[in-house]
C-alpha cells in the first residue's frame, strides 16, 4: 500500500492519458514567447457560460502575473466578447477574464445524447473513465470497512497479546495483514470492474471504426480545477493558468477536437490487472492506526 506522498502509478498514468486525448490535449514545451504570436495579458479569471441556461460558472486562477496568449486564442476570445456582447478588457492595462462557452452538467444531458457518432465516443470514454476512478475508490471503500470491522470486533485487549503493537511500522504491518487476508473482497470487485471496462472498450472500438476522419469534434467534462493552457498547441510556464485552489470541482462540457489515435492510446492504456496492483495503488490511512489505539484504550 501506498503512503500518500507517493504517487499511484498505473491509476495516475490512466489519468493522465485521458487528459491527454480528452481534456488538456496540449504537450510540454519550452519556449519563449514572441512578442508577434502572442499578447500578454493579467489574467484573473475565466467564466464557463452556459449556451442552454445562461448560468455563469466563475473559476478564480491564481494570479502569477502576465499570461501568454496566442494571437488566434485571443481572436476567438474577442468573437465571443462580441457575441455575448461584452466589453473587452483594455488589453495590457485591465485584467482579463477568459471566457467559455459550452455547457453546464445539468444541461450537457440534453445536448450529448444521440448527437453524432464522435460525441458517442466522448461519452464512452468518460465512462471508461468513471470506471478507472470508481475502481479505486470502491477498494479504498472496502479495505477501509475491512479495517474498521476488524478493529471493533476486537472485544479485549488479550486478543492482541502476542502481537507486536510497539511501533508505527508494527501496527502498520498488522493492519496491512488483515487487509491482505480479504483479499478475495477486492478480487470480486475487480472481476466486476474489469467486465465493464472490456464491454466498454469493444463499444468504443467499434463507433470508432466507424468514424473515417482522423479526429472529430464532441463535447467533454472539463473539471473547472485543471489548469489550462492559452495555446492550443503547446503548454510552459508562460502560457498556462491554474485554477486557485479554494475552487470546487466541476464539470463544465466544452467542445473539443479529439484524435482518433489518442482515443486509441486511452483504451490500449495499461489498467489494473490484478488484486496485488490494485492493493499497491490504495492509499494506507494513518487514520485506522488511530481507531485501533482509540478503540483498545476504551477497552478494559
Ligand atoms: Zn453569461
Ligand atoms: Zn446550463
Amino acid at each position: 500500500m501506498e503512503n500518500l506522498s507517493k504517487r499511484p502509478t498505473i491509476t495516475g498514468d490512466l489519468q493522465n492519458v485521458f487528459n491527454y486525448a480528452f481534456i488538456e490535449t496540449a504537450s510540454y514545451h519550452f519556449i519563449v514567447p514572441k512578442p508577434e504570436k502572442y499578447i500578454s495579458v493579467h489574467m484573473t479569471d475565466k467564466i464557463n457560460h452556459c449556451m442552454d441556461c445562461g448560468n455563469d460558472l466563475k473559476v478564480q486562477y491564481n494570479e502569477n502575473g502576465l499570461v501568454y496568449i496566442a494571437n488566434n486564442r485571443m481572436e476567438k476570445q474577442k468573437k465571443l466578447y462580441e457575441k455575448y456582447h461584452l466589453q473587452l478588457p483594455k488589453l495590457g492595462e485591465e485584467n482579463f477574464t477568459y471566457f467559455q462557452d459550452g455547457y453546464c452538467a445539468i444541461c450537457a444531458q440534453n445536448h450529448i445524447y444521440n448527437q453524432s457518432k464522435g460525441q458517442d465516443v466522448c461519452n464512452a470514454c468518460m465512462e471508461l473513465n468513471q470506471l478507472d476512478e470508481g475502481l479505486m475508490i470502491n477498494a479504498q471503500d472496502l479495505i477501509e470497512k475491512v479495517v474498521h470491522t476488524w478493529i471493533y470486533r476486537i472485544k479485549s485487549k488479550d486478543e492482541l497479546k502476542n502481537l507486536d503493537l510497539s511501533t508505527y511500522l508494527a501496527i502498520r504491518e498488522l493492519i496491512c495483514g488483515v487487509i491482505f487476508g480479504q483479499k478475495d473482497l477486492l478480487d470480486k470487485i475487480l472481476q466486476v470492474y474489469q467486465s465493464k471496462v472490456a464491454e466498454k472498450k469493444i463499444l468504443i472500438q467499434s463507433i470508432l471504426d466507424e468514424i473515417a476522419t482522423p479526429s472529430f469534434a464532441g463535447y467533454v467534462a472539463r473539471p473547472t480545477t485543471v489548469y489550462e493552457t492559452m495555446d492550443d498547441n503547446l503548454y510552459n510556464e508562460y502560457t498556462v493558468v491554474f485554477p486557485s485552489e479554494s475552487t470546487p470541482e466541476e464539470n463544465f462540457y466544452v467542445l473539443k477536437e479529439v484524435e482518433k489515435n489518442r482515443v486509441a492510446m486511452f483504451l490500449g492504456q495499461k489498467r489494473i490487472e490484478s488484486v496485488d496492483e490494485l492493493l499497491s495503488e490504495t492509499i494506507f490511512s494513518d487514520i485506522w492506526i488511530e481507531w485501533l489505539m482509540q478503540h483498545l484504550n476504551n477497552l478494559k
